[in-house]
């Protein structure tokens, strides 16, 4: 049997209106997950990533670099990699130096 015109609209009516609340849920979800990397953020900013101390930033030649307090580990940002990469090997050496053991 042909569904009438009104049920037709009904049913429209109702997808609309599911369409409508899952699009709520979905901005629900995406703020909760940039509710949470914000969250993450402020836990980690600075922390080194593998015992969770603090980091010290120290800048040389314009490369901040990241040593930790604790486990010595030592952390680069997204291009400084490639920036010491550019250093000349006296360079390199002196900024390896900074963070030497006084004895
Ligand atoms: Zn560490």
């Amino acid at each position: 049997m042909p569904k009438k015109p009104s049920e037709l609209e009904e049913e429209y009516m109702v997808r609309m209106e599911y369409e409508k609340r899952k699009k709520l849920e979905e901005e629900k979800h995406r703020q909760l997950a940039g509710e949470e990397k914000k969250r993450l953020k402020e836990l980690h900013h600075m922390r080194c990533p593998k015992c969770g101390m603090e980091l010290i930033e120290i800048e040389y030649k314009k490369i901040k670099v990241d040593k930790c307090s604790e486990c010595e580990g030592i952390w680069l940002d997204a291009g400084e990699l490639h920036a010491i990469t550019k250093l000349e090997r006296t360079g390199l050496d002196r900024l390896f130096e900074v963070f030497r053991k006084q004895d």
